[in-house]
Formats: C-alpha cells, structure tokens, sequence
C-alpha cells in the first residue's frame, strides 16, 4: 500500500514536542554569508523520525526532509529580516504557507509554522489528562508507531492477532479525537 500522503489525511492536532522541530537558532545564521549545511535528526520513542539537511545559502535555506517511511521532500524556505531595537538584524523563517514569520518550523512531512501543522506547545495541555491517553502511548510503542501517525495505516506486528491490533489502533485513534476536540474548543 502507498503511504503516501500519510499525513495529509490524518489532519488532527498534535503536540509542538512529538513532531521535527527546526529553530532559526540551530543554523547559525551569523554565518549567512558562507553557504553552509548543517544535518538534523529527531527520534521519538528511541526510534529516528526523521532526518534532514539544511544548506543556507543567502536569502533562504533548503531543507531536504527524509522520514522514517522513506519519503523524501525538499523545500527552499525563505528568511525574513526585522531590525530589534537593540540593534543588529533578527531573522526569521517565512512559513512556506501562510507567509507569516516563524521562529521554528514543525514538520508533519514538509516543514511549515505550528499553526499551519496545527500543533499546540505543551503547556497548553500540561495539566490536562485525557482519558485514555496512557493507552495510546502504550499502543503506539506496541505497533512500532508515533504520535501524529494515522493507526490505519500501520501494518500489523508479526505473530499480533487482529483483535489485539485493532483495539490497539481504535486506542490511538480515540486518544487523537479527544486531544483535538480538546485543542479545537479552545482555539
Ligand atoms: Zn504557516
């Protein structure tokens, strides 16, 4: 089966720290001027999500994203400039998007701002439990998968029966709905 558009069809809310983060400060822009490449990986549950290399070069850096399904994007993300009033120059990713400036770029596959991946940070769920999320964590390490993943599109362990796999998937999938319920009622 294709897994191709993966996440385009699984559109819920995630959390900022569960996806691949980019901040402005990891490319050591100071350097702008000299063409430069830098490579990132982020794991989550001890397994690499993805991984990616960034060249800067002028005006805007190219992100070649690969992740673990071994899908690959590139993307030429334009820096915006503003001028603190301390001085200097600030610089900024412009989201791929919505053309807003951003400090971080998330990835749901290509890399955009944490509104157009419609993720929340943390702390605005910390202190909330929602049931059936110590479920979820345990289902997707049991079916080798991560958060912001359609279940439906996990392939069964070997030796797993399809009772188990199922509730396993419809535990993810309950878990999901509630967190973006959740998030959407107050945004
Ligand atoms: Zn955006």
């Amino acid at each position: 089966m294709s897994r191709v558009g993966l996440h385009k069809r699984y559109r819920i809310a995630r959390k900022t720290n569960e996806l691949p983060a980019l901040d402005i400060a990891a490319l050591d822009l100071r350097v702008a001027d000299v063409p430069s490449g830098k490579t990132f990986s982020w794991q989550q549950n001890g397994r690499v999500v993805g991984t990616a290399s960034c060249t800067v070069s002028g005006e805007h850096v190219l992100i070649e994203y690969k992740s673990c399904d071994r899908r690959s994007v590139s993307q030429r993300i334009r820096f915006a400039s503003t001028k603190p009033h301390f001085g200097g120059v600030r610089r900024w990713f412009v989201c791929p998007d919505c053309g807003r400036k951003c400090n971080t770029l998330y990835s749901s596959f290509a890399f955009k701002c944490r509104k157009c991946v419609n993720a929340v940070y943390p702390s605005q769920y910390a202190y909330v439990r929602l049931a059936g999320e110590a479920e979820a964590r345990r289902a997707r390490v049991l079916l080798g998968t991560v958060a912001g993943y359609d279940p439906a599109l996990v392939t069964k362990p070997k030796g797993m029966h399809w009772k188990t796999f199922r509730r396993l998937q419809k535990q993810i999938r309950s878990a999901d709905v509630a967190f973006d319920e959740y998030v959407q009622a107050r945004l």
